[in-house]
């Protein structure tokens, strides 16, 4: 799959659109996702175009990888949920769901998480 350069990440990105941004450094952005599914909800992105975590774990740079991953920890210490705990998830490709067509992370806390997974 081709990236999409108008997909809604690349315009919050480039600053086309607005977002409650949480945390950025020189390959990631963080902030509050639109439609929260918990008390904490928020998405990691990777500036760069990568469509999917598959597609950034082939292609992505060490650099990038790592800050992805570290992000987690620093978004996770900002928003309060470091202690008590989160759940981490990267929705990929159709079976995964994956809405949203440039590789993010959801960040979900601020309260008991329940089951990994609910299949409907
Ligand atoms: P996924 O199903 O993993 O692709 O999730 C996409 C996520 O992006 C959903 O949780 C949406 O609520 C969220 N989302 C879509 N548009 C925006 C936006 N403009 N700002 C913040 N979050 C968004």
């Amino acid at each position: 799959m081709s990236y999409d350069m108008n997909n809604i990440f690349a315009k919050i990105i480039r600053g086309e659109i607005p977002s409650d941004k949480l945390y950025e450094d020189e390959h990631v952005l963080a902030f509050k996702d639109i439609r929260p599914q918990a008390k904490v909800h928020v998405l990691i992105i990777p500036k760069g175009p990568y469509v999917s975590a598959q597609d950034f774990s082939e292609k992505a740079s060490d650099a990038e990888l790592a800050a992805m991953h570290r992000a987690i920890g620093k978004v996770a210490k900002a928003v309060g949920v470091a202690v008590t705990g989160y759940r981490v998830i990267a929705n990929t490709g159709a079976d995964g769901r994956q809405e949203v067509p440039h590789y993010h992370i959801h960040i979900l806390g601020g309260q008991n998480m329940g089951r990994m997974v609910a299949l409907d």
